[in-house]
């Protein structure tokens, strides 16, 4: 990307929020940005789902990414068949889906990843994670893919929000969290309700299209830029951070 081009995304949003953009701490997603981890999930639901003969296709877990998992279910089960999910529904085949996404994952880091946090680090800025992932140890997960890169009291994951994405409310945690005000962060973000969230909570967001989706999806959510993949944004990483503190 051109940096004229960073320049008018970050000129748009400053514009909008009626705040200059001065980053001081960077919100994560997990999932499909830190962890290549999207396809055992796709896969994990689409088990799940055909085992309960719930009408859903592949696209759908990533459209849906980064609700909580009984929303997702509601909303399947909503299409299917016409009705609620009862909460037994909702804590069972989120119990049947997690239980193999554990099987099947692997853990790997999203290629690039770890070079973003680096840069993130070098221009002095803090990293958290937000996350919908109700995983346990999460903290001890994160340590050992990125060692001293992230801390427990700067997390905010699912046992922490009412709603979840897209509703702001976790990336409004984040900030909170970090002690920063909206303008002073950066989301960065996989996923279209992600984007959403990130962008109602008034920050800066920055799409990672690391999955199957079509860019426009990410763009239509108010992105403020989009990168192919981790490794593209490191690269671009501390000119962006001059660029606004430059604008
Ligand atoms: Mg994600």
């Amino acid at each position: 990307m051109s940096k004229e081009s960073i320049q008018e995304a970050i000129r748009k949003y400053e514009e909008k929020a009626g705040k200059r953009l001065n980053p001081k701490a960077v919100l994560f997603d997990m999932d499909g940005v830190l962890y290549d981890s999207m396809r055992f999930h796709a896969r994990a639901w689409r088990e799940v789902t055909s085992r309960h003969h719930i009408i859903a296709s592949d696209e759908d877990f990533y459209l849906h990414e980064g609700r909580t998992g009984a929303s997702i279910i509601n909303v399947l089960i909503q299409r299917t068949f016409s009705r609620e999910a009862t909460e037994a529904e909702k804590v069972h085949l989120y119990e049947e889906k997690a239980a193999l996404f554990n099987q099947y994952n692997d853990g790997e880091a999203m290629p690039g990843a770890a070079d973003v946090l680096r840069e993130v680090a070098k221009t002095g800025l803090q990293s958290l994670v937000v996350t919908g992932s109700g995983q346990k140890s999460l903290i001890d997960k994160l340590n050992h893919t990125y060692p001293g890169c992230f801390s427990s009291d700067k997390m905010v994951t699912a046992f922490d929000v009412k709603y979840g994405k897209p509703n702001p409310e976790p990336y409004l945690m984040g900030l909170q969290k970090a002690g920063v005000q909206a303008h002073e962060a950066i989301v960065i973000e996989n996923a279209p309700l992600g984007v959403r969230a990130g962008v109602q909570a008034g920050i800066f967001t920055i799409a990672v299209n690391t999955g199957p989706l079509p860019d426009e999806v990410l763009l239509q959510e108010g992105a403020n830029l989009l990168y192919p993949s981790m490794s593209a944004l490191a690269e671009e990483w501390s000119l962006l951070v001059v660029s606004s503190s430059m604008s």
